[in-house]
């Protein structure tokens, strides 16, 4: 089988700079040991690119990364607009920040219509495509368009939300009929394929048995698959960053003084203000604590162009200034918040310095820091993770200390327990954890979706699957004539 994995940022194997989000660091290194063909954005956009799209193609362990340029005319739409202003607010359960144009629609269908025929390229007879993410939902739908016969999956990385709230994206059911052209679709978590199989019985009436539903595609399979990170990797790159400067530096800093950490991109689904307000509930009921803890809060910034997320940058270091001016003393500053992010080698050794992880998002798709951490601690002497019972991983690790992220009160309570908790409730919980965390590594997740996307494929007995125009197609074709696709859309 020749495998290619599809994803709108790839990355680049650099082992001192920081991953651009969980994406790319869970799929770097398995990736480059299968010998797959990795595909997605170069990140540049080009006004001329219907010749030679790929930008680049270079090794990348035993496969190969191949970036594309993206349609200029078309990025910010498909990106900044309908992928992260309709979904990503959608699939985070914030319908208050959907934002979207037909404009941003069409943006979004036709980039996803230009990688389907960038990656005609990849079309072994033995090929597999495996596409991530909800930048490439009607990615399979395309690729069935252009006659591509082959095994095509789609693994989502964020929550897929109740009916309801999915139905808040404006052309919702074009978008979810379009995701039945895949083979199988996988989710992080039960409640996230249960979600799916809802809105497909409910709206689009279709019936869902044995995980399997029926369309005019044929039988795509819905499957759970929580992403893993590489516990030993993870491990034993916490042991020897300890003597990283960027560490030690961080551990004399403290004077014996305990450590919180937190590290997101600045995001709303990460639930980071109500942090903060723990963390200042927590000094304001325990004067006590002063002097005693600090939080270090890596804050990576993202997606600063759409509105929501300017806007959150700019409450959260407000926020800061404020906990910190309350708080603080000459000697002494409660929060350390850093917009700047750190290679995965350093961040290891980060999260074993500290004693409490914070992880308490509203809603994840998984969030692997929460795993990271639970794996950099010294088995002698382990942290506690303090966990958003809303994060994906909050099935998996059920022996850290969860908490509902809108309870302020309860968060304060629940650090300032971590922070006391004896050493050996503090190693019972750990070592539960990582068993769950070795149960599910990213190898085998990698390997468990591969295998059940040739088991679904192989299971249509070489059916043709059938995209054609007399099969009803609920969106309008295009020819890549964008000003005809612009009257259908705005049509629909
Ligand atoms: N990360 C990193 N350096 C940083 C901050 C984060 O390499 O300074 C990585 C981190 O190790 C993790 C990923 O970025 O693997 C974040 O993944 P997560 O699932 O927690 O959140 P996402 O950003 O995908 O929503």
């Amino acid at each position: 089988m020749s495998l290619v994995v599809v994803s709108n940022r790839v990355a680049r194997a650099k082992a001192n700079e920081p991953m651009t989000g969980g994406l790319a660091a869970a799929l770097l290194p398995v990736v480059e040991n299968s010998g797959a063909i990795w595909v997605g954005s170069s990140g540049d956009v080009r006004d001329n690119v219907q010749k030679d799209p790929f930008a680049e193609i270079e090794p990348l362990g035993s496969g190969a990364l191949a970036m594309l340029d993206l349609p200029a005319a078309h990025y910010g739409g498909y990106y900044e607009g309908f992928a992260n202003s309709a979904l990503w607010p959608a699939l985070h359960s914030r319908t208050d920040l959907i934002r979207a144009s037909c404009e941003d629609y069409r943006s979004y269908r036709e980039v996803n219509a230009f990688m389907a025929r960038a990656l005609l390229r990849f079309r072994k007879p033995d090929a597999t495509f495996w596409i991530q993410d909800y930048h490439f939902l009607t990615l399979g739908a395309e690729l069935r368009q252009l006659d591509v016969q082959q095994a095509i999956g789609f693994f989502l990385h964020t929550p897929w939300p109740s009916r309801t709230i999915i139905s808040g994206v404006p052309n919702h059911r074009d978008l979810v009929e379009a995701m039945l052209a895949y083979n199988l679709i996988g989710f992080q978590t039960e409640d996230d394929c249960a979600n799916f199989a809802d809105y497909v019985e409910m709206e689009l009436g279709l019936r869902v048995k044995n995980g399997e539903v029926l369309s005019r595609y044929g039988i795509s399979r819905l499957a759970t698959f929580p992403i893993g990170i590489d516990v030993d990797k993870f491990a034993a790159h916490a042991v020897k960053a300890m003597s990283h400067p960027d560490v030690s530096r961080l551990r004399r800093s403290l004077h014996g003084e305990k450590l919180a950490i937190g590290v997101d991109r600045v995001d709303y689904s990460k639930g980071l203000i109500n942090r903060i307000k723990a963390f200042d509930q927590m000094l304001t009921l325990h004067p006590s604590l002063s002097r005693t803890v600090s939080l270090l809060q890596i804050a990576t910034l993202s997606r600063g162009g759409i509105e929501a997320y300017g806007h959150l940058q700019e409450q959260l270091a407000k926020l800061v200034s404020d906990v910190n001016g309350l708080h603080g003393e000459v000697d002494w500053t409660p929060i350390r918040y850093l917009n700047k992010g750190f290679s995965q080698t350093v961040l290891a050794g980060l999260y074993r310095t500290a004693q409490v992880g914070v992880v308490t998002p509203l809603h994840d798709g998984m969030n692997l820091v929460a795993k990271e951490y639970v794996a950099a601690q010294n088995p002698a002497d382990p942290g506690v993770l303090v966990l958003s019972k809303f994060a994906g991983a909050a099935n998996e690790l059920d022996a850290a200390l969860q908490v509902n992220p809108n309870d302020i009160d309860s968060m304060a309570r629940a650090i300032a327990t971590a922070l006391s908790m004896p050493l050996v409730e503090r190693r019972m919980r750990w070592e539960a954890m990582m068993k769950s965390l070795r149960a599910g590594t990213i190898q085998q997740w990698f390997s468990d979706f591969v295998e059940a996307l040739d088991d679904a494929h192989a299971a249509r007995d070489g059916k043709p699957i059938i995209a054609s125009p007399d099969a009803a197609p609920v969106w309008p074709l295009r020819a890549g004539a964008a000003g005809a696709a612009a009257t259908s859309w705005r049509d629909h």
